[in-house]
């Protein structure tokens, strides 16, 4: 006899920006989807900008994702017979879809998060952290240092050009600035 093993899981792919999180986020989706299962791709609407219906990569490759406005729309909007549930930018909800995640594993849902685990000044963001301690498939991917070519896991944020101080704010509407990747030893923080 065997055993049917129970469907349900989290899986996180974290790094910095540019590390081709989205990427490998599109590539799950496209193949659970050649599986034959139902995917719904969210991802957060984090202000009033406009929104456009997609996860899209850095190297162009995209899917349609519905723009939510809390962790909780996830939970209102995911439909029953969903067979996975792929969230982009995860870094940006609040601490609550750490329990949405874990409700939908734990009633048989495939979970895909992908998001930034530090913050531009290399700390923690927010409940990414959470979420690679009860996942049970971490996958953590490196970008290119733009200074010396080494692998990078970090993100440069650049505000008017010059290295941001660590008293910006994390998620600042508006200013004129830009995102690089970045090593450990390349990245820089005003203090
Ligand atoms: P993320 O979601 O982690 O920001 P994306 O999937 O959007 O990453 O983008 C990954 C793509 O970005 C790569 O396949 C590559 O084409 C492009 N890219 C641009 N700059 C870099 C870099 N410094 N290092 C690696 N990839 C880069
Ligand atoms: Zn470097």
């Amino acid at each position: 006899h065997h055993v049917r093993h129970r469907e349900g899981w989290i899986e996180v792919i974290c790094g910095g920006m540019f590390s081709g999180k989205s990427e490998e986020l599109i590539r799950r989706v496209r193949r659970a989807r050649i599986a034959k299962q139902k995917v719904e791709v969210f991802k957060p609407a984090i202000d009033d900008r406009y929104h456009p219906e997609a996860v899209t990569s850095h190297n162009g490759v995209h899917t349609a994702a519905v723009p939510v406005r809390s962790a909780k729309a996830i939970m209102e909007q995911v439909t029953d017979d969903v067979n996975v549930v792929a969230i982009d930018e995860v870094q940006f909800f609040e601490d609550e879809i750490v329990d949405v995640c874990q409700q939908l594993a734990d009633r048989g849902v495939r979970v895909i998060c992908a998001g930034l685990d530090q913050d531009f000044r290399g700390r923690p963001f927010g409940p990414t952290p959470t979420l690679l301690a009860l996942a049970e498939y971490v996958t953590k991917l490196q970008a290119i240092c733009v200074k010396c070519g080494g692998p990078a896991g970090r993100t440069q944020r650049l505000v008017n050009g010059k290295p941001a101080s660590s008293e910006e704010p994390v998620i600042q509407v508006g200013a004129k600035e830009q995102y690089e990747a970045r090593c450990r030893h390349c990245h820089e923080v005003v203090e």
